[in-house]
């Protein structure tokens, strides 16, 4: 059969058995670690299907290939493929100095609409880590992609439009500014925070997992976090009502009389356990919220009572990194931004430009994007291969110089060698 197009039918992914998938290399090391992954990609499908499917890669051109080879560093036919082709992955990209873009990665994400940062973090056995218990973190990081601080809007310090904004919200507002200010906006709206909480708890129920935690500053922040944190309850208890139970449910917890004081009635919410006792969820999926500075804690001290995590822009960003270091570090950390249906795989770190063609660094990150890719085709088992091989490879202390450096006595390994050892292992 001729390669065939992802399409998209009654909102379902319709995926042929050669499908053909985008990619950009990426600048830097993009093109060792994306050579060294589509070895290991390649490999792991015709293994798990001997043969019977296969992706047909189709390269697209940005950063500075895009450059040279159209002028543009983030061409309109690229953007288009990903559109129209609707599952992609990408290398790290440089963002050019001048170019006209605030980054390539943010621009992508806005014109094509992918509004969740996707970023599941579990432990690969054998990985050095920090964590005397890296395994008991095991969650996947949904974070708010168009909104926040991160939507650029703001105003540098000193210019007539700082001083006019600063103006208006002082007279107009009735709320003073500091005169010698910058300025920036924090939008955070229902249908951003719907769809992305949608998504949230789309994925717990597609893959069992026991709950999904909001979390938010909405104790400082009420009107943007603590609205975040409604909705989001909102939504759970509008669209999935008799799939989840929320935390207050679970132990039946109520306000009293008074209308501000919370207290338990034994039972209150019996109905929705099927019967069960307070803190027995039965199958349904646990909603519950945690303010922001206590779930850097809570990822640290009790790691296993989490699943599935909900966050606007900015605590998105820095969750995901500080947990994606309790498993060993940012190189094997993979990541995709996706839409309503399209989805951009990738790597997680920048371009390390120092290490160019090198064939020296991890390909971790984007290797396991590629899982992450397959899993989303419904590929599921090429993709457990890649697992189970990447984890037998990295036992067998074949790695490279990343993590070579924190293991004692080990040599580390090229890019390609670490790729050629992992089909190697794959079952
Ligand atoms: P970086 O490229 O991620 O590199 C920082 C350091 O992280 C490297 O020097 C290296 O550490 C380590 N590292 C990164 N990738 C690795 C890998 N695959 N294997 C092993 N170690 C790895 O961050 P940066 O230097 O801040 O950024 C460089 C450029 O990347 C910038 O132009 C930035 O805009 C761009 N960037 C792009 C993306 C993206 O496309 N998604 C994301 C972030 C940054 P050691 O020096 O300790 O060996």
């Amino acid at each position: 059969m001729a390669p065939e197009r992802i399409t998209v039918t009654d909102g379902k992914l319709e995926v042929p058995d050669k499908p053909i998938i985008p990619f950009i290399e990426g600048d830097g090391i993009g093109a060792d670690i994306t050579s060294a992954s589509m070895v290991v990609w390649n490999a792991a499908v015709k293994k798990a299907y001997g043969g019977k499917k296969r992706i047909e890669w189709k390269e697209i051109y940005a950063g500075e290939k895009g450059f040279d080879k159209t002028g543009s560093y983030l061409p309109d036919e690229t953007v288009e493929a990903i559109r129209e082709y609707v599952v992609a992955i990408k290398g790290p990209l440089t963002t050019p100095v001048g170019g006209g873009f605030r980054s390539l990665n943010v621009t992508l994400r806005q014109v094509l609409d992918l509004y969740a940062c996707v970023r599941p973090v579990s432990y690969v056995r054998g990985v050095p880590s920090p964590m005397k218990h890296p395994e008991k973190l095991d969650v996947v990081v949904f974070r708010e992609n168009t909104e926040d601080v991160y939507s650029g809007i703001e105003w540098e310090q000193g210019t007539p439009d700082a001083r006019k904004i600063i103006d208006f919200i002082g007279s107009e507002m009735g709320k003073p500014i500091r005169a010698d200010s910058g300025v920036g906006i924090k939008p955070i709206s229902i249908t951003g925070t719907k769809r992305l909480v949608r998504k949230a708890i789309e994925h717990a129920i597609s893959k069992n997992r026991s709950s999904v935690t909001l979390v938010h500053k909405g104790n400082i922040m009420k009107y943007t976090e603590g609205a975040f944190k409604e909705w989001g309850y909102e939504l759970a208890a509008q669209e999935y009502r008799d799939r989840v139970i929320t935390e207050s449910e679970l132990w039946d917890r109520v306000i009293a009389d008074d209308g501000v004081t919370p207290t338990t009635e034994e039972g209150a919410f019996a109905h929705l356990r099927g019967g069960r006792p307070a803190g027995d969820p039965g199958d349904r999926i646990v909603i519950k919220d945690r303010i922001a500075d206590q779930m850097f804690q809570q990822v640290l001290l009790r790691p296993d009572e989490y699943a599935v995590l909900a966050l606007p822009n900015l605590n998105g960003d820095y969750l995901s990194d500080a947990c994606a270091a309790q498993v060993g570090g940012l190189g094997m950390a993979p990541g995709a931004n996706i839409g309503d249906y399209t989805a951009l795989f990738e790597a997680t770190h920048g371009t390390a430009p120092k290490y160019r063609n090198m064939d020296k660094v991890n390909p971790g990150s984007l290797l396991l994007s590629g899982v992450m890719m397959l899993e989303y085709l419904g590929w599921n088992e090429a993709a457990q291969g890649i697992r189970d091989a990447l984890e037998k490879t990295i036992l067998n202390k074949t790695v490279t110089y990343d993590l070579a450096r924190q293991l004692e006595g080990v040599e580390p390994v090229k890019t390609s060698e670490l790729a050629r050892a992992i089909v190697d292992n794959l079952p």
